[in-house]
């Protein structure tokens, strides 16, 4: 079966799992790298990791206009339903999940916060296990510090990590995955391939390129970090609308190409 993974920028992410189209953290309106509108993607299903602006994004107005089934945790759930008015939604807690047509899809644990959008309480912050009827897992690391349990989260064998390396801007804040600690998180889920995600987002308008190389920097480090604390894991360095390819062969996920061309 084919798997194509397309980078939104950020931590935004269109999935193709066979026919299934899926959205995790959709945030393109405000985000200068994103490669899409809002109004260019379509989707069957949207996941959330937690509650905030860069990662809600413009998940309630594609979901309205698609009518995809969101898949976040309860507290996100019941705003979605209350303040958008969206019926088809999956409120579920940290360590449930819920059985999907092209697999089951569950909410880890993610050390971070959740606060919505309008101010809102977005309950806990999570990460996202794909775990795909044909075999492969995808996990999405949300926004989150380094923790022990994604030895467990990885216990059946992570396919394929998605995982923060850098902030919104150039300060890493406290309960953000830097390139170490990502290194560090593939290690711990046992990850084969990985995608840097979550840095080079905040362009200043105007400044010269030569001031922004602590855009690209997270992903230079994390290329030399993967190889000393994740020997097993390979990275795939992705443009912003870039496309990864990936093709289930007996339950694992192995890549055929990337096509850097863009966009989704
Ligand atoms: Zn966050
Ligand atoms: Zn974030």
């Amino acid at each position: 079966m084919a798997i194509q993974v397309t980078w939104l920028s950020h931590a935004g992410f269109a999935l193709q799992i066979g026919t299934h189209r899926i959205l995790i953290d959709p945030f393109l309106s405000g985000n200068p790298p994103a490669p899409a509108k809002p109004t260019d993607l379509d989707a069957d299903f949207i996941l959330l990791s937690h509650g905030h602006g860069d990662h809600i994004g413009d998940a309630p107005a594609i979901a309205r206009r698609t009518g995809a089934t969101v898949v976040a945790n309860n507290e996100i759930g019941g705003w979605l339903r209350a303040k958008h008015r969206l019926e088809h939604v999956h409120g579920i807690n940290p360590g449930g999940g819920v059985k999907l047509p092209f697999g089951r899809v569950e909410l880890t644990i993610a050390h971070h916060s959740s606060s919505l959008p309008d101010g809102s309480y977005g309950g806990q912050p999570n990460g996202i296990l794909i775990k795909t009827t044909a075999g492969p897992k995808i996990y999405h690391a949300g926004d989150t510090a380094a923790f022990l349990d994604m030895q467990l989260i990885g216990d059946e064998g992570i396919d394929l990590a998605l995982l923060p390396i850098g902030g919104w801007g150039p300060r890493l804040s406290p309960g953000h995955l830097g390139p170490a600690e990502a290194a560090a998180a593939a290690a711990l889920s046992g990850a084969r391939h990985v995608i840097g995600i979550h840095y080079g987002t905040l362009y200043p308008r105007g400044w010269p390129t030569w001031h922004l190389e602590w855009m690209t920097r997270p992903l230079v480090d994390l290329a030399s970090q993967l190889p000393v604390r994740a020997p097993a894991a390979t990275l795939h360095p992705l443009s912003p609308g870039a496309t990864a390819h990936f093709s289930s062969r007996s339950g694992q996920l192995e890549l055929d190409v990337v096509d850097q061309s863009g966009p989704a």
